[in-house]
């Protein structure tokens, strides 16, 4: 096989030793005469996996007793309208506050309007989403959370610091999580969908605040309860097993690795690209402000349609996919999640600089 250089916004590149051990466990897992695809999810194999997990996402983000870490289904957009589910109440006048930095708040903030009041604290949507929006100076200290997005993996902007709150700070952090250093704790709730640095689709990965599910509604359908699926270790129902084994060998690959290390890499990759992007004459960089581009995805174009399809092209014919940007901001858009290699971003960038002299 030869392998692409992928570098879609998700589902995600992985690291090979990842993909070889989930691949082995699926014909057989850890010695007990069985897949990981039929291994029970009350077993206490899987009560195992679940537990290590969580013991490293508790590490990594430096958590206390004080969080419990959840793995549920339905990926990123079911935290869009469980998390209104759980804290607000139409018929008590609830408000939730959204920052609206691109698509994903936007939907985000826009499930959140079936479940109550939602209050746009700030937004950069008149700049098409190329800046991030100024963090608001006030919180109205009735609302029941404050919800962001730390990294817009559409427009390739990120908060690089999660600011403190005065009302529980909810960060989804699907494109971002673990890609370096951050104060995970100025958040009471945080989630990600795990496709990007983290795993295969339909997971999720929430850390919560324990004082948060004594403020559940109580009222719901266990399965949608932050408080019933931590009573019941996320494992409700039937869990997602090999999804969340899978997020497990990423974890473990990320621990090793470190976080710091990650960080560094990470730094190095977007430095390389940016830098191949601001010195260029054909290609132009969507985000124009330094403090505000995304490690994980660069959003650039090329001065004429016919070049950025003659760009495609080339990658395409030099094993290199998913650089198409998305259609509402159109170029490219390159992810440099933490399983992307340094040596892999150099070939892109090599294959930019030729371009350009073609
Ligand atoms: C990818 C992504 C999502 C959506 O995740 P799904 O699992 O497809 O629902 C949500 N938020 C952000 C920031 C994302 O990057």
């Amino acid at each position: 096989m030869q392998r692409k250089i992928n570098f879609n916004a998700g589902p995600a590149t992985l690291p090979m030793e990842v993909l070889q051990e989930a691949a082995a466990a699926v014909t057989e897992y850890n010695g007990t005469g069985m897949s990981i695809l039929e291994l029970p999810h009350r077993g206490k194999e899987f009560v195992a996996i679940v537990e290590e997990s969580k013991a490293i996402v508790k590490d990594l983000c430096e958590l206390g007793d004080d969080y419990e870490v959840l793995w549920l289904h339905g990926g990123g957009r079911q935290q869009f309208f469980m998390l209104p589910m759980n804290f607000l109440d139409k018929e008590h006048d609830d408000a939730a506050g959204y920052i609206d930095s691109g698509h994903w708040s936007e939907e985000a903030l826009e499930y959140a309007t079936h479940y109550g009041d939602v209050q746009v604290l700030t937004s950069s949507k008149e700049s098409n989403y190329s800046v991030l929006p100024a963090w608001p100076h006030t919180v109205p200290a009735q609302l029941k959370y404050v919800h962001f997005t730390s990294n817009n993996t559409i427009y390739g902007t990120q908060f690089r610091n999660i600011p403190k709150c005065n009302v529980p700070l909810v960060a989804d952090m699907s494109s971002d999580i673990f890609c370096g250093r951050m104060n995970y704790t100025n958040c009471a709730i945080f989630y990600a969908a795990v496709q990007k640095n983290l795993g295969t689709p339909g997971v999720a990965l929430v850390a919560i605040r324990k004082d948060m599910l004594a403020m559940c509604n109580k009222e719901l359908p266990p399965m949608l309860s932050y408080a019933a699926q931590a009573r019941e270790n996320s494992i409700l129902n039937t869990a997602n097993v090999f999804g969340i084994y899978t997020s497990l060998l990423m974890l473990r690959w990320t621990q090793k690795k470190g976080i710091d290390a990650i960080e560094k890499e990470n730094k190095e990759k977007a430095n390389l690209l940016y830098d191949t992007i601001d010195k260029s004459k054909v290609f132009t960089g969507v985000v124009k402000k330094k403090a505000d581009r995304s490690m994980m995805n660069v959003c650039f174009t090329a001065d004429s349609e016919e070049r950025e399809k003659d760009f495609l092209k080339l990658c395409a014919d030099n094993n290199i996919i998913g650089v198409k940007g998305h259609r509402s901001v159109g170029g490219f858009r390159v992810s440099l999640y933490n399983a992307m290699g340094l040596d892999d971003v150099t070939v892109l960038c090599d294959l930019m600089k030729t371009f350009e002299k073609i």
